[in-house]
């Protein structure tokens, strides 16, 4: 049979007088004024844990969204044994029919519930509408239908064969679960970290952010109205350590989907590593991680072209994407046009409430990721190598509002300049345009990440040059746009060193990683 051909879902603006933007504010009102009462989800059962936790708006953290249950020890251990109950009718069920469940789930996302997990976005993370929009309804619907054709395109992979003999690859999931645990920053992330493997016909345990919950329960909502049996995948909010005691180190752990922090990954790997001669199967961890960066303005670059993507590549959901724009190497020559046009635009940038739709910016996620970052911008302000041109300015008393802030350093390996902030700063560096080697070697090494980054430049020989000199430097690499705003299918998204494992989100790269091949051949 054939797969439906999958398009990029086309994105709605929201624009002042449409009916998009009259049903998107209809819902965003209905959300704020309803407590939304989340369960621990295992076998398809609702279970009330007794430890109930809240989720609030990050631009208005007093407000209460939800509540939702924590799983403990008892919860994790249930959803162990759920998961591989479930296990054998579902790898058995005939692929297509496992694909029409994510299809049906991406039309959901994609029509009537559009507004549901948009505004759920919006409210629990503080995404402007076209920020939720271009997550939430557009990436996670092209994760699941490009999921499915990738997960059909590696079925086809087959060896040869001879006159009397048959070859095949039978591509059984992984011998044991999946365990995924998901970070807040996009919506799209948390439903294909437990999509992705339980498309190849695995089953899953899933930990997602506590910052991200209501985005979340709603996707394992959306999964289960589209039909995916009891146990497939396995919805627990939990605490970290518990997840890596019990879920992580269970023998029968085949696989490992995550997104989220450098230190939590490494942690994690280190865990694996200490226990690798308990499993069954060596774990295939996949894992997209930290990254810091990088803008490069050539001479030969267009200065408006590079004002635009600092701009958007540092702002854009207050910077907290790992593909941010965070460190940016402008040439003495452009600097004076680069830096007057900055400071002009981010003057136009309006931080606040999500539901008013003229802000540009929200909150930054949670009180601890407040005060990381604005420790980060104290350090420039008492640093002599530091100057703060814009921003600068924090405020948590209604919500974690933090000012796009622009630091220019005068040392190429300045705090702000190699270290992930994860937040609206950006850290400029300006270079002697006779100096370029140097400042590419400073770009190349200055941080432990290699995930994005960007160059600019109008003069092809440079263009080349700048491609091979960096070429280590980022996993998703743009000539002149900014960083970040991969879209599936388009820039398949990883990167190596301190950023992950590199097998590209939305490929077929990542979905063969949750298989376990049998080559079987047949004599005739
Ligand atoms: N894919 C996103 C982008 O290109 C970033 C994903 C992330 O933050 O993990 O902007």
């Amino acid at each position: 049979f054939k797969i439906p051909s999958p398009k990029n879902e086309p994105g709605n603006t929201y624009a002042p007088g449409t009916k998009e933007r009259a049903s998107l504010k209809a819902e965003l009102e209905r959300q704020s004024n309803t407590v939304v009462e989340i369960p621990v989800i295992i076998n398809g059962q609702n279970i009330t844990t007794d430890k109930v936790k809240q989720v609030v708006m990050p631009h208005n953290h007093q407000h209460v969204l939800a509540n939702y249950s924590e799983a403990g020890e008892k919860e994790l251990r249930d959803a162990v044994e759920a998961a591989m109950a479930a296990k054998e009718s579902w790898a058995n069920m005939p692929w297509e029919h496992r694909a029409a469940i994510f299809l049906k789930a991406a039309d959901l996302i994609s029509g009537p519930y559009r507004d549901l997990i948009n505004s759920a976005t919006m409210l629990g993370q503080s995404k402007t509408a076209i920020q939720a929009e271009i997550d939430a309804a557009q990436e996670l619907a092209d994760f699941l239908r490009f999921g499915v054709d990738y997960a059909n395109q590696v079925y086809q992979i087959q060896p040869d064969s001879m006159k009397n003999v048959w070859n095949r690859t039978d591509y059984r999931p992984l011998d044991g679960f999946v365990l995924a645990i998901s970070p807040f920053n996009f919506t799209a992330i948390g439903g294909n970290l437990p999509s992705a493997p339980a498309m190849m016909g695995n089953v899953v345990v899933w930990k997602p952010a506590s910052t991200a919950i209501l985005a979340n329960y709603y996707f394992m909502r959306i999964l289960e109205e589209a039909g995916l049996p009891k146990g497939v995948i396995n919805f627990v909010p939990s605490r970290g350590s518990q997840v890596s005691d019990i879920v992580l180190t269970d023998p029968r752990m085949s696989g490992f989907h995550f997104t989220g922090s450098t230190a939590t990954f490494q942690t994690i790997w280190k865990t694996v590593g200490e226990n690798i001669a308990n499993y069954k199967s060596y774990p295939r961890l996949v894992g997209e991680t930290g990254g810091k960066d990088f803008v490069f303005a050539h001479e030969s670059a267009q200065a408006d072209k590079v004002v635009a993507a600092l701009v958007r590549g540092a702002f854009e959901y207050q910077g907290q994407k790992c593909s941010a724009a965070s460190r940016a190497y402008i040439p003495a020559s452009l600097w004076e046009t680069v830096k007057d046009g900055v400071v002009e635009e981010v003057a136009k940038i309006k931080v606040g409430d999500v539901r008013d739709f003229r802000n540009f910016m929200g909150a930054v996620i949670d009180k601890p990721a407040f005060d990381s970052i604005a420790n980060y911008i104290d350090y420039a302000k008492e640093s002599e190598e530091a100057e703060i041109i814009a921003g600068g300015t924090y405020d948590d008393s209604v919500g974690y509002f933090i000012q796009p802030t622009i630091i220019v350093t005068t040392n190429p390996n300045f705090k702000t300049m190699t270290e992930e902030i994860f937040g609206p700063v950006l850290t400029i560096y300006v270079y002697e345009n006779d100096n370029l080697e140097d400042t590419l070697d400073l770009v190349d090494t200055a941080s432990m990440y290699a995930l994005t980054g960007s160059i600019f430049a109008q003069d092809r020989q440079a263009i080349v040059h700048l491609e091979n000199r960096l070429s280590g430097a980022a996993g998703n690499f743009y000539i002149n746009d900014k960083p970040t705003g991969a879209m599936i299918n388009q820039q398949p998204f990883g990167g190596s060193r301190g950023s992950g494992t590199n097998d590209k989100a939305g490929s077929v790269f990542n979905m063969i990683r949750w298989t376990t091949p049998r080559v079987i051949k047949e004599n005739f």
